[in-house]
């Protein structure tokens, strides 16, 4: 397996990551056996997050003995320390070990979240007490927000960035990618099938090996990583027919595919744009236990109540449709549960 390092960690990982969302999708013994596969293919940085429901449980359970050999990786969506502390002795205990190699403040995408984590009584007073308690090893962040990224690497308070990279969200390479690599942050690409909407592996995959970038896919079927190990280990350059494919695709994606930045926000209604905007991206990454009630089930509530004003629109800087998107995605959302609904009472 090729490795990269991981920026100023000096992490040495496997060239590509495992994403722990999915997981959470499986029972535990599947999910145990697609860790365990992942980690004999060669995969040697996972990545969860304490919000990932069983994720970190799972990932705990297949690492066990194997612990020394990964490069573990986890995430706290706490902005305040106490929250924050806490969150760090559940994952220790889920994940069944003693420290986390990179601990990261999750989904930081607001500049009120991030004033939090750096203010007074912040996470990030709590993941410095870790890192000299020895119980976390290096600070990351994760955001979908472009302004916040942009703001975080060159404060040098964060080992690692990540971001949604992938060739339809390609708008890291511009700046934020050289800005990483300028303060030697490791740059850690989030959906990097643009959240399970993109189906070919070999584009997406051959378009961020490109760059000096971990993907970090989600992975619910070990078939999955092993397509990828195969694409890592093989000719990275993109045929003249791939690459026209990823352009037809791009064009085709590029003006309907949300960043989930919420530059859109705020919506007079309350509706958690782009929740709705990504439901079907939500719909195969989580379990139906938890995609059809709960925080998904009341967006689309919401969304329900658009009241077509089109103030969303002007503040997209993709163009996005958003009125006609949200119509779509209730109505996909809706159609699903049902369907979902029917076959549960079946068996
Ligand atoms: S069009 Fe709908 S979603 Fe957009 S701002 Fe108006 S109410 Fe909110
Ligand atoms: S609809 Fe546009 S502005 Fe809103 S989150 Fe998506 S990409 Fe960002």
């Amino acid at each position: 397996m090729k490795t990269i390092r991981l920026g100023k960690t000096n992490l040495q990982v496997s060239r590509v990551g495992f994403g722990g969302i999915p997981i959470q999708r499986l029972t535990d013994e599947e999910a145990v056996r697609v860790v365990r596969g992942c980690l004999d293919l060669g995969i040697t940085f996972i990545d969860t997050a304490n919000g990932y429901t069983t994720s970190e449980e799972r990932i705990g359970k297949a690492i066990a003995g194997r612990r020394d050999d990964i490069v573990l990786a986890t995430k706290t969506g706490a902005r305040d320390r106490a929250t924050a502390l806490a969150h760090l002795e559940l994952s220790l205990q889920r994940l069944q070990t003693d420290y986390i190699d990179l601990w990261q403040f999750h989904g930081v995408s607001s500049e009120q979240a991030f004033a939090q984590v750096l203010g007074p009584g912040g996470a990030m007073e709590a993941a410095q007490e870790a890192l000299q308690a020895g119980k976390i090893h290096h600070i990351g962040i994760t955001s979908h927000s472009m302004d916040i990224a942009l703001k975080a690497v060159p404060t040098g308070l964060f080992e690692t960035v990540q971001f949604p990279f992938n060739f339809v969200t390609s708008e890291p390479a511009q700046e934020l990618l050289p800005l990483a690599i300028q303060h030697d942050v490791g740059f850690i690409a989030m959906k990097p099938m643009a959240g399970g909407l993109l189906e070919k592996a070999n584009l997406a995959f051959k378009f961020l090996l490109q760059y000096n970038v971990l993907p970090d896919p989600g992975i619910e079927r070990l078939e999955e990583m092993e397509e990828i190990v195969n694409i890592v280990n093989g000719p990275w350059e993109m045929r003249p027919a791939e690459s026209q494919e990823m352009e037809r695709i791009r064009q085709e994606l590029g003006k309907r595919f949300c960043r989930r930045c919420d530059y859109c926000q705020p919506c007079p209604q309350g509706i958690p744009i782009s929740t709705v905007m990504n439901i079907r991206s939500f719909w195969k990454r989580f379990p139906p236990q938890r995609f059809f009630v709960g925080g998904f089930d009341q967006a689309i509530t919401t969304a329900e109540n658009c009241a077509q004003c089109g103030e969303c629109e002007t503040k997209c800087p993709y163009g996005l449709p958003i009125r006609d998107m949200l119509v779509e995605n209730v109505e996909f959302y809706k159609r699903v549960k049902a369907q979902w609904e029917v076959e549960a009472k079946a068996s």
